[in-house]
């Protein structure tokens, strides 16, 4: 693809290294942001550092967490003994999704495969 501008490439060759984002996808998403106020791509850009900049992972269960214990650890309402064991960050969101689950969780962060 040849691209009007270098910055505009780059843009795209970055978001597109998301899974499921193609180059045509990536450069929608570059279109969309020079469509946007300046400051709203800058809270986009510092959103995406703070991120990966200052997430950390529970010390207990693995899960992601702002602190050193997560919410749901934290939580005096959880039953501590027990233990769901997921994969990865996207089963305990799913789980608690259902709001069904008043247990705690184990995440294995995506070291395990249950079909393997
Ligand atoms: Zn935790």
């Amino acid at each position: 693809m040849n691209y009007p501008s270098t910055l505009i490439e780059e843009a795209v060759n970055e978001l597109s290294k998301f899974p499921g984002v193609g180059k045509k996808s990536a450069m929608r998403m570059v279109l969309h942001l020079l469509k946007q106020e300046v400051v709203e791509v800058n809270k986009l850009g510092e959103a995406i550092i703070k991120l990966r900049n200052n997430i950390r992972y529970c010390t207990r269960c693995g899960n992601v967490s702002d602190t050193e214990l997560c919410n749901i650890c934290n939580s005096p309402k959880r039953d501590q003994q027990l233990i769901c064991v997921v994969e990865d960050l996207r089963d305990v969101i799913a789980i608690e999704n259902t709001g069904q689950f008043t247990g705690t969780y184990h995440v294995l962060g995506g070291l395990f495969s249950p079909v393997n």
